[in-house]
Parts: structure tokens; C-alpha cells; sequence
């Protein structure tokens, strides 16, 4: 783009004061909102205008900071209430600074708390959106999911009281040293002991297959070094990836009463979360993996790639239903189709749901490039046929807790199901378009009982289909 100085600017400006005037000097983008959504992961900023916005940006390593040069506006208080949208906890923004950089240039500059690779982007209109201009501010070194799982489970140890507990001898060693665990190498940490509060045991199939089979090897990443064994089996971390759906930008579906999905399906996979790190299943110990954790958009084959990075023995996304009338209730499950979806209604919500990352926001070009190379990866029909089995588990269970919107497991093209070595559903727990459900998914009541069902099904597919029975060459 031809840069002026702000010399040429004034001329400019001046020339057009005396031929239009200024109230069609001050004609332009108007900026409709900004918006922020701090995470670990990046941090996002968008501003919504009514027009699409000439925007330029320059990015400066030392100190790091993103300057973004807007042409064609002037600045306004919307843009003025960027600054106190900061908080000070985010983790990538330090400040904001907003100034009239040239007449109708504005120039944002965004100081940062570290090493940042930005993407800036625009967004064509969609859904309730008008233009969108999307600063995403990525740390340079990105995180690690399996790191964010270590992370969580250190929490969890400091969170836990010194309570005796004399089963776990190691497990209590740490819980009392709180300054130690931060030294341990990253992966075995990952596969710490269970929680010093006892957890919930479930009796399994004794003629489960691994359970007799000590033979079969368990998985280096998920194997505590010197782990106690059992029957000479080695104590086997069994992860399980939880999805809430949509985030940020994303709101997924709103409820008459205003109710956002988003929000919903993160207290329930909150809530599934610390019971599935409470339980163990067949002697071992489970932990919960969260796909985004916290109100800020995760692109559809990013959550498919973090839940492969921490290798997860199963994925479950967690959603609300919507129609355009209020009468359908119930939940539902669904796995991924190869060939066509089942019914008309299954693939009318994968192409829902799949839309998420054209709302939420997707750098069309990041994802593309990303695309190519999974592309290379084909679901497979053993994934699919874990899929249904996990499906038919779930169904039971939400059965007992609330009504059944589809009796049977549902298939079709749903892009977040599409992990090739991971059994996949998603769930949708209630329609929210529904008054009276979207009631009981604001009640925590409900929330609780779903989330006491959803465990419950993933325990009993546990229970039914041993990790170490599954092979992972697919
Ligand atoms: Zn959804």
C-alpha cells in the first residue's frame, strides 16, 4: 500500500473539507464494537465496522509490540474503550494505546508481554457480524497441550489439602512438597498419581481383555517411570478430551431467555472434568483434558489436534441444540459419517456446528495450510465403529438424567469428530431453544446430573473396551 505522510494527509484532508464538508469528511468505517478475549493460548482483539477497514500493520520485536494503522476513520470512543478492555491478567497484552496518528489514520499499538507472532486478518459479514478486523495475538512459543495438562494437574496439587492418604505414597510426597513438582521433567509429571483425595473406583468387566494381558505394552507418554504395577501391568493414565463447543467470538446457539451455548457447555465439561479427575476406571487413573478452557474461540481442527497432541483415549464435545421453534427437546449423540450423514436433521447440525469456524472467526489462510496436512489422515472405520459404541455408552446414561431427543446414535460429517485415531462424539446435551431445557441448562442442578451421566457412559465404554485392547496403528 502507498504510504503518505501526514504532511500530504492534511493537504488532503483540507481539500476535502472544502469540497464535502465535514460531516462527509467524518463519512467512512463506522466501528460498530471491539471486542477482547484474552487466553494462554492467544489473545484475540476484534473490531467490527460497517465497512471493511484499510488497516496495516507493523510489528516491532523489541520491546514486542503490534502497531496497526487504520485508514479512513477517526477515532472514536469505541476505539478509546480498547484500552480498558486490558486486563491484567491477560496473558499476552500488556497495554493498549490508541492515538490519531494522521487525520483519518488511527494507529493502534498493542504492547505485549511477550515474544508474540500476530496474524491480522479481516472477516467478510456473517451471521450477526459486519465487517471484522481480527488482531490474534499467538506467543511465539506455543503452548504445549500436554504441558497445560501437567499444569492443571499441578494446580490440582496445590489446590489438594495435605490430607493423609496411604495408598499413594508418592502422590502424598508431592502433595506435601508444593515447590517440588514444578521441578519434575514435563512428561512424567503428566502421568503424576491420582489426587491425594481418594478417588472414585469402578469394578470392571473382569474378562476385559487387558486387564488379563500383561503383555501388551502400555504407552510410553502416558507411563509413570517407576510406576507401581498391577498384576504386572503398568498403571496406564487414560486422558479423555473434553470439547466445550464454540467460544469467544462464537457464541453458538442463544436461548430465548439469552442463555449462550458457549457458556453452558463450559460449566458442564468444567464439571465432567473434576469428577473424571476424581475416578479411576479398571485400576487406572483417568484425567481430563479441556480444549479450551475459558471464553475465547478454538478453531475446529485445532481442538482435533490438541486432543491428539496430549494423546487422548477419547474425545466428547459438549453442545446445546438449537431449532428455529421451540418445541424440540432432548439430547443427543453423534459420531462421524464416512459415507453421508443418517438422517437430514444429522447433517443439517454438522453443517451447524461446522460453521462455527466461519462465526468464530478462522484466518482462512492458517487453516487452509493446517488442512493440507490432515487431510493426509483418513478416518477409519475402527474409529467410527469405538465412536458408536462410546455413542450407545452415553445414550444410556443421559437416558436416566433427561429425555432422548434421538434414541440411536446419529452420524454425519462433523469436522471436530474427525481425529482418526481417537474415538469421537459429540453431545447434545439439551435444546437450547427450548424454554424449559434452556432452563434446566442454566440450573446447576442439571448441569451436575449431566456431567454424573456423560462419566458414567465414559466409564462404562471403559468398562466394555479397555484403553490397552485398542490399538493405536490405525
Ligand atoms: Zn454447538
Amino acid at each position: 500500500m502507498k504510504r503518505r505522510t501526514a504532511f500530504q494527509w492534511l493537504g488532503a484532508a483540507s481539500t476535502l473539507l472544502l469540497t464535502l464538508g465535514p460531516h462527509e469528511l467524518a463519512r467512512g468505517a463506522t466501528i460498530v464494537a471491539v471486542r477482547m478475549w484474552p487466553a494462554k493460548d492467544y489473545t484475540r482483539i476484534t473490531i467490527e465496522s460497517d465497512a471493511e477497514l484499510n488497516a496495516t500493520p507493523f510489528f516491532v520485536a523489541d520491546p514486542p509490540r503490534l502497531a496497526v494503522d487504520i485508514e479512513g476513520i477517526e477515532i472514536v470512543p469505541a476505539l478509546r474503550d480498547l484500552i480498558g478492555h486490558v486486563r491484567a491478567d491477560d496473558p499476552n497484552v500488556a497495554g493498549v494505546r490508541v492515538g490519531q496518528n494522521a487525520p483519518n489514520v488511527v494507529r493502534i499499538v498493542i504492547d505485549l508481554k511477550r515474544p508474540i507472532t500476530p496474524q491480522v486478518f479481516q472477516l467478510a459479514p456473517v451471521a450477526a457480524y459486519q465487517h471484522r478486523l481480527v488482531m490474534d495475538l499467538y506467543p511465539t512459543e506455543a503452548r504445549d497441550p500436554l504441558e497445560e495438562l501437567i499444569a492443571q494437574r499441578l494446580r490440582e496439587l496445590d489446590q489438594a489439602q495435605p490430607a493423609p492418604q496411604t495408598d499413594d505414597p508418592l502422590g502424598d510426597l508431592i502433595a506435601q512438597l508444593p515447590g517440588e513438582p514444578t521441578t519434575q521433567t514435563p512428561r512424567p509429571a503428566a502421568t503424576a498419581p491420582p489426587p491425594p483425595q481418594r478417588p472414585e473406583t469402578y469394578a470392571t468387566d473382569p474378562s476385559a481383555p487387558a486387564s488379563r494381558d500383561p503383555a501388551r505394552p502400555a504407552f510410553s507418554a502416558k507411563q509413570r517411570p517407576g510406576a507401581p504395577t498391577t498384576g504386572g501391568r503398568v498403571d496406564r493414565l487414560i486422558v479423555v478430551a473434553l470439547d466445550p463447543g464454540h467460544g469467544g467470538e462464537d457464541p453458538g446457539a442463544i436461548g430465548p431467555g439469552g442463555t449462550r451455548e458457549k457458556d453452558v457447555v463450559l460449566a458442564i465439561a468444567r464439571l465432567l472434568r473434576d469428577r473424571i479427575n476424581r475416578t479411576q476406571v479398571n485400576g487406572h487413573t483417568m484425567r481430563a483434558f479441556l480444549t479450551r478452557d475459558g471464553d475465547y474461540f478454538v478453531p475446529l481442527h485445532v481442538r482435533v489436534d490438541k486432543a491428539r497432541r496430549v494423546e487422548a483415549d477419547l474425545f466428547v464435545s459438549i453442545h446445546a441444540d438449537a431449532f428455529y421453534t421451540p418445541r424440540p427437546r432432548g439430547a443427543s449423540v453423534y459420531a462421524l459419517s464416512q459415507r453421508g450423514a443418517t438422517s437430514a436433521a444429522a447433517r443439517w447440525i454438522a453443517d451447524k456446528e461446522n460453521a462455527a469456524d466461519l462465526v468464530g472467526g478462522v484466518n482462512m489462510r492458517a487453516r487452509d495450510a493446517e488442512l493440507q496436512r490432515t487431510l493426509l489422515d483418513m478416518s477409519t472405520t475402527a474409529q467410527i465403529n469405538d465412536s458408536l459404541k462410546l455413542g450407545r455408552a452415553m445414550l444410556a446414561e443421559i437416558g436416566r438424567v433427561g429425555r432422548l431427543h434421538k434414541p440411536q446414535v446419529e452420524q454425519a460429517g462433523f469436522a471436530v469428530l474427525r481425529a482418526p485415531d481417537i474415538p469421537s462424539i459429540l453431545v447434545e446435551t439439551a435444546f437450547i431453544s427450548n424454554p424449559d431445557e434452556e432452563r434446566r441448562l442454566r440450573d446447576p442442578r442439571f448441569q451436575a446430573d449431566m456431567a454424573d451421566a456423560l462419566l458414567r457412559g465414559i466409564v462404562a465404554y471403559f468398562s466394555q473396551n479397555p484403553p490397552l485392547a485398542r490399538s493405536r496403528a490405525l
